[in-house]
């Protein structure tokens, strides 16, 4: 297991599988639905959660549950559930605690599949979503709470607008109406931002992104920081016996994890939302070097903000590790560095944005962000495009702007491709 003094790259490299005498080094691929036992009374116990195990992998896997155990050390939490996506991971994040007739408070800089999820889906299932700007002063947030209002999320670094969340003023207002935090730290990853010590109480990821960090995988992971106080009346169903369970109580049963046990006996159970046993193997192989690879992604990402920024024909460039950029300070405070993605607009407007994704030769075009292969991809045409005018500014997605997921290439070939591009507008 891991030890509690080790540092974020030796937890990245150790934690969650520790081999028995004799066992695989590497945790292996446990591509099994079920588990053989040699009574009775031991499977009834698994079925009571009176004892650990695994007994069918639509609830738990041996090879999910190493890749949980490596993430929740990583974000420094109790525990984390796998899930088969990010949208996944946020839409069991919310129904774990929010049912219909319930309210919620987010950030309004979101990546367009949460926004759709938001204002879409979870409205058809009953639960209102208000979007508000991250800007908002602790006292708009505060008229936003309603008495209904059962979570505040919000993304730690914005896909695509790239703000950073000010997650202590989030923290202190969802505190003090007895709401749990919780927020997206996809782009930032624990190696560049730890969410919890800064007030968080819920973790999620798509760990599609930088976690699997290969494009291989398609992930999420919901992480529980532990002591949440669900007691305080607004949380009855993590309180009170749950029928489905033999009458347990969540909170008073399963301390310090009950949110976690709450979301995989009753929803992981419910709706098979697993994280597959070869999805978690190749996340975990990418995530053992994700330290080296936030690293290179970020100095990476500065350099090519800061070539680009000085492009006479580039209109504008948003990456908050610049320093001109109104989250320079913000970033500073809650990352260790900004991360490998930046957004640009050509001078010219969309058409010459056009041309210069359409002319890069190292830089794909491709719906995907956050792995080690440098790609463009236009929001308002791609991602986002469910959006309305309204919700695209609301989502800090400008017509003209250009995501660059910088990857792990040599910095000078990647300058030197968005170079040639530009140099044909
Ligand atoms: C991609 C992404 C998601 C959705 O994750 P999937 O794994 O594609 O389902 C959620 N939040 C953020 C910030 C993302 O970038």
């Amino acid at each position: 297991m891991a030890n509690k003094n080790w540092k974020l790259e030796t937890l990245a490299v150790q934690a969650g599988y520790t081999p028995e005498n004799g066992g695989p080094r590497v945790c292996p691929i446990v591509q099994s639905t079920t588990y053989k036992y040699d009574d009775a009374q031991s499977v009834a116990d698994l079925f009571d959660l009176k004892r650990e195990g695994f007994f069918y992998t639509r609830l738990a896997n041996p090879t999910v549950d190493c890749f949980e155990k490596k993430i929740a050390a990583l974000e420094g939490g109790v525990a984390a559930v796998a899930m088969s996506a990010g949208q996944t991971a946020n839409t069991l994040a919310l129904l774990n605690i929010a049912r219909a007739g319930d309210h919620v408070l987010s950030a309004a800089t979101l990546y367009g599949g949460t926004t759709n999820l938001f204002t879409m889906t979870l409205k058809k299932m009953g639960i209102e979503v208000t979007l508000i700007s991250p800007d908002a002063t602790e006292e708009e947030l505060q008229a936003a709470i309603r008495p209904n209002t059962k979570a505040v999320f919000g993304e730690v670094l914005a896909n695509p607008a790239l703000g950073v969340l000010d997650i202590e003023k989030f923290a202190k207002v969802a505190h003090a109406n007895g709401l749990p935090l919780i927020v997206d730290n996809t782009f930032p990853t624990p190696i560049l931002c730890r969410p919890f010590e800064f007030g968080a109480d819920i973790v999620t990821h798509s760990t599609t992104k930088y976690i699997d960090g290969h494009a291989t995988s398609v992930g999420g992971i919901v992480v529980e920081k532990g002591g949440f106080p669900w007691d305080n009346g607004k949380f009855p169903e993590l309180v009170e016996p749950d029928e489905s369970y033999h009458g347990l109580s969540y909170f008073k049963n399963f301390q310090p994890m009950p949110y976690s046990v709450k979301m995989r006996a009753q929803w992981i159970r419910d709706l098979g939302a697993i994280m597959p046993p070869f999805n978690a193997f190749m996340s975990m192989v990418g995530c053992e070097t994700i330290h080296l690879r936030m690293e290179r992604h970020s100095s990476n990402a500065l350099a090519l903000a800061q070539f680009l920024k000085h492009h006479p024909k580039v209109g504008w460039v948003n990456y908050p590790g610049l320093k001109d950029n109104p989250h320079y300070e913000t970033a500073k405070k809650y990352l260790k560095a900004c991360s490998g993605v930046l957004c640009f607009g050509v001078k010219g407007g969309v058409k010459a944005g056009e041309t210069v994704m359409n002319n890069l030769k190292l830089a794909a075009i491709a719906v995907h962000v956050a792995d080690l292969r440098t790609c463009v991809l236009h929001p308002a045409s791609m991602t986002h495009r469910q959006l309305n005018e309204e919700q695209l500014k609301a989502a800090g997605v400008a017509p003209d702007l250009i995501r660059v997921s910088v990857g792990l290439e040599n910095i000078q070939d990647i300058i030197e491709d968005f170079s040639q591009a530009l140099a044909l507008v």
